[in-house]
Formats: C-alpha cells, sequence, structure tokens
C-alpha cells in the first residue's frame, strides 16, 4: 500500500444498514498544511495537532447545531496551547504551542502537567457551551471518545493518525436509542479495531471500509470537502485589544502608533492606530478568537 497523493482532504459519513451505529471518516492534507501552525510545528505538534484536526472534523459531523466545534487544550507542561476548530461544514484551522521536551510521547495529561482539555461547540448564534474532557486515556482519542461516551450516553470510538504530513481518522458512534443493540456496536467496533495507522492513513475511505466491513451493509454519503478556513474578522481581533481598556491602550498607541495583532489561525495581520480607540472599545465581547 502506498501513500495516495491523489487522495482529496474530506469527510464522509456513513451508516450501518444492521447495527445502529453510525460513522465518519476524514481525511486531510493540504488543510492541515495550509496551517501556519502546522508548518511550523516539531515532528510531535505536527501529528498532535493533524489528528486533533481530524478529531474535530469528525465531531462536528453529526452536531445539530449550525456552527463550530473546538478542541482546545491549555496546560503548562510541553504543551502550552492546543485548538483545532471544525465547522459542521468541514472547515478547519488550528494552533498549537508545544515545546522541544514533547518529542518522546503523545500522551495528553504528560504533556499538559497542570492543565486541561475541552469541548467547545461554537453555535453561530447564541452562547458556547463548553465541556472539560477528563484526561482519562493517554491519547487524545481516548480522552475524547469517554467524554462523549459520558456525556452523551452513546458509545463512541475514535481512531486518529497523523504522520506529520498528513492526517486521518475514523469515528464511530452508536445512534441515539441503540442501548439494546450492543451487541451490534460491539460487532462494528471490534472489527474498526483491527486498523493501522498506516492504514487509515493511507486508504481511501472506500477501501478502508471495505477492508473493515466488506460482509456489512454500509450506507455511504457524499463526501464532504474538507477545507482550511479562518473565520477572524476585524471585530474579533479587535476584541483582544479591547480587553486592555481604554488606559492601556492610549498608553500602547504613544509606545507603538501602529499596532498589528496577528492571527495565530491563518497570519493575517490586522493594524490598529490611536483613531480606532472607540472602534475598539465598541468591540470587547467574550468571544474566543
Ligand atoms: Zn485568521
Amino acid at each position: 500500500m502506498s501513500h495516495n497523493d491523489k487522495q482529496q482532504d474530506a469527510r464522509v459519513r456513513f451508516l450501518f444498514e444492521d447495527a445502529p451505529v453510525r460513522g465518519a471518516w476524514v481525511y486531510l492534507q493540504h488543510s492541515v498544511q495550509a496551517m501556519p501552525a502546522f508548518i511550523s510545528a516539531s515532528p510531535a505538534g505536527k501529528i498532535l495537532l493533524g489528528e486533533s484536526v481530524a478529531a474535530a472534523a469528525l465531531l462536528s459531523a453529526n452536531i445539530k447545531l449550525q456552527g463550530r466545534l473546538a478542541i482546545q487544550a491549555r496546560g503548562d507542561g510541553a504543551l502550552r496551547l492546543l485548538v483545532a476548530e471544525s465547522s459542521q461544514n468541514a472547515g478547519v484551522r488550528g494552533v498549537i504551542e508545544l515545546d522541544d521536551r514533547a518529542e518522546n510521547t503523545l500522551a495528553l495529561r504528560e504533556l499538559l502537567g497542570d492543565g486541561y482539555l475541552a469541548v467547545t461547540l461554537l453555535p453561530d448564534v447564541g452562547e458556547s457551551y463548553q465541556g472539560i474532557v477528563p484526561l482519562q486515556g493517554a491519547r487524545l482519542q481516548d480522552c475524547l471518545a469517554a467524554y462523549f461516551q459520558q456525556s452523551e450516553q452513546l458509545e463512541t470510538a475514535l481512531w486518529l493518525a497523523s504522520d506529520g504530513e498528513t492526517a486521518a481518522g475514523l469515528l464511530l458512534q452508536a445512534m441515539p436509542g441503540a442501548q439494546d443493540d450492543l451487541k451490534g456496536w460491539q460487532h462494528v467496533h471490534a472489527l474498526a479495531s483491527t486498523i493501522s495507522n498506516e492504514e487509515l492513513l493511507s486508504l481511501s475511505c472506500e477501501q478502508l471500509l471495505h477492508r473493515l466491513y466488506h460482509q456489512e451493509t454500509v450506507r455511504v454519503f457524499d463526501a464532504e470537502p474538507v477545507q482550511f478556513q479562518c473565520s477572524c474578522n476585524t471585530q474579533r481581533s479587535a476584541a483582544a485589544l479591547a480587553t486592555l481598556g481604554r488606559e492601556d491602550l492610549l498608553q500602547l498607541f504613544q509606545e507603538t502608533p501602529v499596532v498589528k495583532v496577528d492571527c495565530h489561525f491563518c497570519g493575517k495581520i490586522y493594524q490598529y492606530s490611536e483613531r480606532d480607540i472607540d472602534k475598539i472599545l465598541g468591540e470587547i465581547s467574550p468571544t474566543l478568537h
């Protein structure tokens, strides 16, 4: 099996006809390589960011609200910051700050030190909702699966892989109300547990589903393109400055007549000067940037 360079970044949802289980598959190459933070990350950072973005793309596939899903982590260990976001329509972006101490592990608790992992739903309209993910498993995929299993009371499993250039993932989730058919879930889950990282990264969705489920009837939906997409804008970057307050802003513009705020997700630079002060202060909001 060789790496398939022709593979497009895509997300594919599917359903089992004979088991109350739905799933999604995702493959990312251009979309993660378009992220400035991915390009500049260490090898371990590329793997962790790639897997996180794949997870966000998978977990946003079935959310009911119109908006975005974010996986966020902050800590005082080697991993200081991780954000991976996907819109419902698979527009993805991410950042990571991971120092060199992290080369030998992908275990989150170890990487984060005193920190947290969270999943946040960011609806286009209305309040965001954040749930703290207990660091119960070693890997991101284990922590996230346990979290969704607890918070939604649905059997959930994730397989994530990244080789530093591409990332891929597979999500299985029991359908709501499927508690009576645990056998169906166990069967489908056991088959998926046989996949290797290499297979995840190299097989197309069709090949993977055939490899795992050639004896099952799987209904596969149309592939959705995954793209790098940043939701930053002038208002959101001004809101970050606004938290300084009028006095500190005035002093800042005394020292630096043109203040540049750059977006960590896409690298876009927003510029402000003293005459923007009223506009900036009008943008105070608790929105995550
Ligand atoms: Zn941006």
